[in-house]
């Protein structure tokens, strides 16, 4: 924590200010404000349809929010007249892990997690293959490299995802539901990896409906109801004397 005030001198890390987004007549994400400290992770919970996914997807314009501020280190681009350029380096900034992986079904995992380094850094192949090689040996999938993802559990197709968004060094990780998608014999391991990720003080921001999962790795909790933030504090407030009727019927529900 105490890096992460030092950090503070000019700011928070990340900061999301008044940020909207419309789907047709429907008002997804309702003006949302959250500041992230460098370091820190942050677990995003609420009702399905709330605007969870919709929010880390306006972060790096996989959806193009409609108006807001977002802000990561010392680049800040305003939704309503953001550039190519500037959405260009603010994906540069993040790296997403999806509930459904994502991975390029013709490529082996070495390749999926070079992809990036290739097409978007401009690395050189070797230098990109020897960070991949790196990647699949923390993640504990080295003799891999070169398996297609058809030929891989569902939890390892996910650490190859997290591994892929770990070789990018992105200032802020967004996981949308990483475990959601998996057979419950393939969750352990792949929490198990965020928690490695997060011990590299990586920041993270992580939507998941694994409720003990939250408790340990979230320095804060930030519930959402109706494309609104409704309560946020640290997991033992939120989980344990939540203050709104929202939260509390919600932590009944899944509870
Ligand atoms: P959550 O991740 O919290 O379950 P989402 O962000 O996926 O919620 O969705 C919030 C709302 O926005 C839902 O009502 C959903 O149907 C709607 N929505 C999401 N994406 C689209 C889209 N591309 N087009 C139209 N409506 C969408
Ligand atoms: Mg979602």
């Amino acid at each position: 924590m105490s890096d992460a005030m030092t950090d503070t001198a000019q700011g928070p890390a990340i900061s999301i200010t008044g940020l909207r987004k419309t789907f047709g007549d429907s008002v997804v994400l309702d003006g949302i404000d959250l500041t992230i400290q460098a370091g820190e992770r942050i677990v995003i919970i609420g009702p399905s349809g709330t605007g969870k996914s919709t929010l880390l997807r306006c972060l790096n314009f996989l959806d193009a929010p409609d108006a807001g501020l977002v802000r990561i280190g010392d680049l800040e681009v305003d939704a309503a007249r953001a550039s190519k350029a500037e959405i260009l380096a603010l994906r540069r900034r993040t790296a997403f892990v999806f509930q459904n992986y994502a991975l390029f079904a013709n490529k082996t995992a070495a390749e999926n997690i070079m992809e990036a380094l290739i097409t978007v850094q401009k690395q050189p192949r070797d230098t990109a293959r020897a960070r991949a090689l790196e990647i699949l040996a923390e993640t504990g999938l080295a003799e891999k490299a070169n398996a297609y993802p058809a030929s891989l559990s569902g939890g390892q197709q996910q650490r190859v995802g997290i591994g892929r968004a770990m070789a990018l060094g992105a200032e802020l990780m967004l996981f949308d539901e990483p475990t959601s998608a998996l057979d419950p014999e393939w969750v352990g391991e792949v929490l198990a990896l965020m928690h490695k990720v997060a011990e590299e003080r990586q920041t993270m921001l992580i939507v998941t409906h694994e409720m003990q999962f939250a408790r340990e790795i979230a320095d804060r909790v930030v519930f959402m109801e109706g494309g609104r933030i409704v309560e946020q504090g640290p997991p033992t407030q939120i989980f344990d004397a939540p203050q709104d009727p929202r939260t509390r019927a919600f932590l009944r529900r899944v509870g």
